[in-house]
Formats: C-alpha cells, sequence, structure tokens
C-alpha cells in the first residue's frame, strides 16, 4: 500500500488557505489540517493558564507539560487540550496577536513538527500552515502557496467582521529564525487577489491531478 499523502497549503494571513484547503480536501476525500489553530490552541492555553508569552521558556514550559489528544471528528484533525475542543475561543483578537509569539519558540515548533506529522495516522492528508512545504513535510511532491494583495485580505477579513493588522503578523511569521514563512522550493505560487474560491481550488485540484499516478 502506497503511504498517505499529503497536500501542502501554505501562504500569508487571510490568502484563502482554509477555505481551499477545505475545498480540496472534500474533492479528494482527505483530512483537513488546521495547523494555525494548533499554534492558536497553544497561544489560548498559555493566555488561560497566565503563561508569559512574552517568556520563550515559559511558553516551552507550557508546551512540554500539556495534556493534548489528536481526534479526527467529520474528516477534520481537531487538537484536544484535557479532551477539551477549543473552537470559538482561538479566534479572539487577544489570541491572534498572541500566536506569533507562542510560536516563533524553537521547542514550540519541534513539538507541533512532531504533532503534525503524526496527523498520518488519519490518513491523506490536506495540510495548511506556514511551514507545512518548508518544514513539516518537506518530503512531498504537492506544495502550494496562496497569497493576495494586503489590501484584498484586509478586506475579506474585514467581511468577516476581523480588523486586525495582517501586515503585523505576516512580518513576525516570516522573520522568526526557526521555519519562517516562505515559499518553499518547488511550491506552486498562486496569487489569489483576483481569483475566488472555486477558481483558486480548482487550480490547486488541477495541478495535483496532473502529476503522474494521480487519477482525475
Ligand atoms: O493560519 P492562522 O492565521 O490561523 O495561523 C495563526 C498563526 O499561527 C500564524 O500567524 C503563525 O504565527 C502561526 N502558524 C505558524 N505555522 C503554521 C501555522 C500557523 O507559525 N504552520
Amino acid at each position: 500500500m502506497n503511504p498517505p499523502r499529503v497536500i501542502a497549503i501554505d501562504g500569508t494571513s487571510a490568502s484563502g488557505k482554509s477555505t481551499n484547503a477545505k475545498l480540496v480536501a472534500k474533492a479528494l476525500n482527505y483530512v483537513y489540517v488546521d495547523t494555525g489553530a494548533m499554534y492558536r490552541t497553544l497561544a489560548w492555553h498559555c493566555l488561560k493558564r497566565k503563561v508569559d508569552i512574552h517568556d520563550a521558556k515559559a511558553v516551552a514550559g507550557a508546551c512540554r507539560s500539556w495534556k493534548t489528544s489528536l481526534v479526527c471528528v467529520e474528516g477534520q484533525v481537531r487538537l484536544l487540550v484535557d479532551g477539551y475542543h477549543p473552537a470559538l475561543e482561538i479566534r479572539t483578537d487577544e489570541t491572534s496577536a498572541a500566536v506569533p509569539h507562542v510560536a516563533a519558540v524553537p521547542q514550540v515548533r519541534a513539538w507541533m513538527k512532531k504533532t503534525q506529522r503524526a496527523c498520518i495516522q488519519f490518513g491523506n492528508l490536506v495540510m495548511e500552515g506556514r511551514d507545512i512545504g518548508s518544514n513539516v513535510f518537506p518530503e512531498t511532491d504537492f506544495k502550494f502557496y496562496l497569497d493576495a494583495a494586503l489590501e484584498e485580505r484586509s478586506k475579506r477579513r474585514a467581511a468577516e467582521g476581523i480588523h486586525e493588522n495582517l501586515a503585523a503578523r505576516d512580518q513576525r511569521d516570516s522573520q522568526r529564525a526557526v521555519a519562517p514563512l516562505m515559499i518553499p522550493l518547488g511550491a506552486t505560487v498562486i496569487n489569489n487577489s483576483r481569483l475566488t474560491s472555486a477558481e483558486t481550488s480548482k487550480l490547486i485540484l488541477e495541478s495535483i491531478q496532473a502529476k503522474p499516478g494521480i487519477a482525475p
């Protein structure tokens, strides 16, 4: 039997990674993994436990000792903390601002990589994030990098009622020392400023299906 296949979708904030990764996962019947949600979950956990997110040692300690488990529900992987799935809590402005700090801690990135690679237990994956093609699954042949003009991305977030400084978050993500946001080697880059999600996901699916050995 072939080993599970991983489709890596990386990119800037609000570049349509989640929407397109879900569409691609649905079309291929693969399991969807939102790695941003995992980092957000740790940031939320640190805030809840009053761990100073600017203290890398304290954050590494929290990551070492938290009690987590991975489950797959309706084709989507969830990271549970003490058996709980914090779906809404991790989307607050406070968590969004905290998460790049937590995500820059090397021990956190090592823990996340191990945990994200363990998702392969659930089968073929569409995994979205910032370092999936460059660091978590560098061996995959299926790498995509999504981007769109900052103005367009800000508009998309505003339509969801979120007014966030996306440029600041992207800058932090791009400049960290370990596994920064970058275009993975060999990735197909899609700028979707003028594309709908249906068009973007179609491009991704066509590119996947163009690879030898992949059934249309
Ligand atoms: O994708 P989302 O916007 O939810 O990600 C939240 C944050 O989590 C990112 O801004 C980044 O700091 C961190 N992240 C990361 N590596 C990933 C996924 C997310 O550093 N693979």
